[in-house]
């Protein structure tokens, strides 16, 4: 059996989605900006899709739509033209725990100069918003928090840091990349200034994102050039990407609570029965509010890279972290930042579900996982150690199921 629960690197495009992408290759290839009917069409069809991916923001004003090449870029563009529109400010608010989309860019800026401000997490994974309100200032340039957590789908208050960004008046960015098409988004009713989002996320292919950004905020062009994306992102559009991510993002919103609901139980039942099949074993970030379908679960004592190649064998695509890291033998920066306790921290796996598992993958991983997981403790000092304390006492201890 091959099952895919790696949906948070990303997913499978729809079969409607690739439908309506094709004609755009071979029949309608014209040039957007052409003043030709060959062009101009297809300058409307991208307008048709600019105004699908507003719906699937809440009531976003198709024009706060800019399209992108992808996440990366929405998030880069968001802070870096934040930045530019502000040059007095030096300070930037964000998170311990952002992709590293966003990490990697303040950590550039903070090595030219930038004074960051790295909100902590608590063991669950929640920020405390008193910190986030303290750091405020009149120096700092904008807050970029993420939506939801791409490694343990933890969703952060929204409403309340907006709330607290707004009575400054300092702009907020929110990385919604994991968050779109799984939790129903509206710009219109949240006090939040950009966002950005990610076609591949959300069943559309890869090379095709969407940076929101409310009417009002000063937004100096990021890619210059050409007139396209309102002079705010030069270049030729990716045609058939833009029409692909409008396709999903209509599906993404009228299938998002029957979606939601069902993948939530596909992603309950696989926790429920891992932690009662595989004993050394806890869901990070299980008391916050999640995303309905990724579960982070920590294999005590052993290493979560050894676990995806014995999961590769039998089929089982997961990860154990965001696939922009993968391949480093750096612990999680995400479970780090939420002090998971050394002997939890390397066996940590992301399982990421979607609206094409079923109910015969989960309990086909499910017969999988535990003897996998009993292999590579056996293996190990510490867990040979641990099976022989086993039961329940250390377990409860380290924040139990
Ligand atoms: N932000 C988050 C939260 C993500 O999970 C990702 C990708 O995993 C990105 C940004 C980057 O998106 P992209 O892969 O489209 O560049």
């Amino acid at each position: 059996m091959e099952v895919y629960f790696d949906n948070n690197a990303t997913t499978r495009v729809l079969p409607e989605v690739a439908e309506a992408m094709l004609p755009f290759y071979s029949q309608y290839y014209g040039n957007p900006s052409s003043i030709h009917r060959f062009g101009s069409d297809v300058g409307r069809r991208i307008e048709e899709a600019r105004a699908q991916v507003a719906g699937l923001l809440g009531s976003a004003d198709p024009v706060e739509v800019i399209f992108t090449s992808c996440g990366t870029e929405g998030d880069n563009a968001a802070i870096r033209g934040m930045l530019e529109a502000r040059p007095d400010k030096r300070h930037i608010v964000t998170t311990k725990v952002e992709h590293s989309a966003v990490l990697g860019l303040c950590q550039h800026l903070e090595k030219k100069g930038y004074r960051i401000t790295w909100l902590s997490v608590d063991q669950d994974g929640a920020l405390d918003l008193a910190e986030l309100s303290a750091a405020l200032s009149d120096d700092t340039a904008l807050v970029s928090i993420m939506w939801a957590n791409n490694e343990t789908g933890v969703i952060f208050p929204i409403e309340k840091i907006g709330a607290l960004t707004r009575a400054k008046g300092i702009p907020l960015h929110v990385d919604a990349v994991q968050a779109a098409g799984r939790v129903p988004i509206d710009v219109s009713a949240l006090p939040v200034d950009l966002l950005t989002i990610s076609g591949h996320k959300l069943h559309a292919p890869k090379g095709v994102g969407a940076l929101y950004v409310r009417r009002g905020i000063t937004f100096p062009p990021f890619l210059i050039g050409g007139h396209q994306e309102r002079n705010r992102r030069a270049g030729t559009e990716n045609v058939a990407g833009i029409v692909g991510m409008g396709i999903a993002a209509e599906i993404a919103l009228g299938r998002l609570s029957t979606d939601c609901v069902e993948v939530m139980k596909l992603r309950d039942r696989l926790e429920a029965l891992l932690l009662a099949s595989c004993p050394d074993s806890r869901v990070n970030g299980q008391n916050q509010e999640r995303l309905p379908n990724t579960s982070n679960i920590s294999f005590r004592y052993l290493e979560g890279e050894s676990m995806l190649v014995l999961l590769d064998q039998q089929g089982i695509c997961a990860s154990t972290g965001s696939a922009c890291t993968a391949g480093s033998a750096e612990p999680s920066h995400v479970l780090r930042a939420m002090n998971v306790p050394a002997d939890w921290l390397q066996g940590a796996v992301r399982f990421s579900l979607s609206r094409f598992n079923t109910e015969a993958e989960v309990d086909y991983v499910n017969e999988q996982v535990p003897a996998i997981v009993q292999r590579l403790q056996g293996l190990s000092a510490l867990g040979r150690l641990g099976n022989q304390r086993r039961p329940q006492d250390d377990r409860s201890a380290a924040g139990g199921r």
